[in-house]
């Protein structure tokens, strides 16, 4: 990728320094920037789909009136709106039965017109929630977690990967980051941020590491990274004296911190986001502690880095399940020869890796 395109992404250079903000060595990897990005580029391949009389569509199941949920339902219900894509948002009472709702995703699945389903978790306590998304059919399957997909995933075969995953690679991939032969610590082991993660660096060559909570050494084994990614949900947990100086650190984490000690520590470089803290009585951090900025090569912001790829990726996948479902191949794949070169998406684990 050109320098400038470069710097545009990480939207600041690495010597700027705004008064009350700490020192960074890092370059910024802006997660809003590419998400602009890709919403520009499937802004274009929804126009065309549009031409050929198709209109990628993505039903939302949200179940009951969980805010965290509500909130999160109704931001991506908002994507498709912005990109024009069709969206059906279905609200079950929280009463609703396992029986219930695996009749409304047979529902879903046999409808036409519907190319993903989302069945925003959690789901109430009386409700099988594993025996409701393997219901899913898995060409709709548009947050990569039914087994199928994930089967795909490690062999490497075309599917719907896992959003926040694939966001993490369009992140590395946008942003220049060299993945092939790195050695890459990925922190956290779970279904849907962890496995896919390590899967998908391995597939584009990286030596990947998976750590988890009986990890031994783990501040030794993260030194020795030239990617992190960290996905535990422990609240600037991963130190800077943890980083190789120069790595890229991707931090997942997305945390509520309200204890104000550690808010103390997180932010003793930054009074002003301190005094942000002070005045609400909690902020969102991420895994990694905040001056590990003045270590790594590059770093995503918590919030602003991995967090707008995750909606920006259940877009993308909507797009490329009603494709994959009518058979349109992407345009250039065939160009590109499949997975040859980095294509505006990727259309396979593989080819995700490869950019
Ligand atoms: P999870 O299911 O709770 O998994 C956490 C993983 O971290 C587990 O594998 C666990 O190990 C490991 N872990 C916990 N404590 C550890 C420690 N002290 N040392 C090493 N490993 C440790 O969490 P998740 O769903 O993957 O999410 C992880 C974080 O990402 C959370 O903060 C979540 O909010 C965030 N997230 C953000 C987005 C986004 O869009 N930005 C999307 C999804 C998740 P064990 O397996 O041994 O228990």
């Amino acid at each position: 990728m050109a320098l400038r395109a470069y710097d545009k992404i990480i939207g600041r250079s690495s010597t700027m320094q705004r008064a009350g903000e700490p020192a960074l060595t890092a370059r910024i990897l802006s997660g809003t920037e590419i998400r602009n990005q890709i919403y520009a580029d499937l802004k274009k391949e929804i126009a065309e789909l549009k031409t050929m009389g198709i209109q990628p569509g993505l039903a939302a199941v949200l179940v009951g009136n969980n805010p965290a949920s509500e909130m999160y339902v109704k931001s991506k219900v908002a994507a498709c709106g912005e990109l024009g894509l069709f969206s059906d948002m279905i609200t079950p009472p929280d009463t609703v039965s396992t029986e219930e709702l695996l009749a409304l995703v047979a529902q879903l699945n046999r409808r036409d017109e519907i190319d993903g389903i989302l069945v925003q978790l959690p789901l109430p306590k009386q409700v099988n929630a594993k025996r409701i998304l393997d219901a899913v059919d898995p060409e709709k399957d548009v947050d990569g977690f039914h087994p199928v997909s994930v089967g795909r995933l490690v062999a490497g075969q075309p599917g719907l990967v896992a959003c926040t995953p694939a966001g993490v690679m369009e992140i590395l991939r946008r942003s220049g980051i060299p993945v092939e032969g790195a050695n890459a610590v990925v922190m956290g082991r779970s279904d849907i941020v962890g496995k896919p993660m390590a899967l998908l660096l391995m597939h584009a060559h990286a030596t990947v590491t998976i750590c988890h909570s009986k990890t031994k050494n783990l501040p030794d084994v993260v030194r020795r990274a030239d990617i992190v990614v960290a996905a535990m949900g422990k609240a600037g947990m991963v130190q800077p004296d943890w980083i190789k100086p120069g790595a890229t650190v991707i931090d997942v984490g997305t945390n509520k911190l309200t204890d104000a000690d550690l808010a103390a520590k997180l932010y003793a470089s930054n009074p002003k986001r301190l005094e942000k803290f002070r005045e609400k009585g909690f902020t969102t951090c991420g895994d990694v502690h905040p001056d590990a900025a003045q270590v790594a090569g590059a770093i995503t912001p918590v919030p602003g880095g991995v967090g707008p790829l995750t909606i920006a990726m259940l877009m993308s996948n909507t797009v490329k399940a009603a494709r994959l479902r009518r058979g349109v191949r992407e345009k250039g794949a065939h160009e590109q020869g499949g997975h040859a070169g980095p294509p505006l998406r990727p259309e396979s684990p593989v080819a995700a890796a490869k950019g």
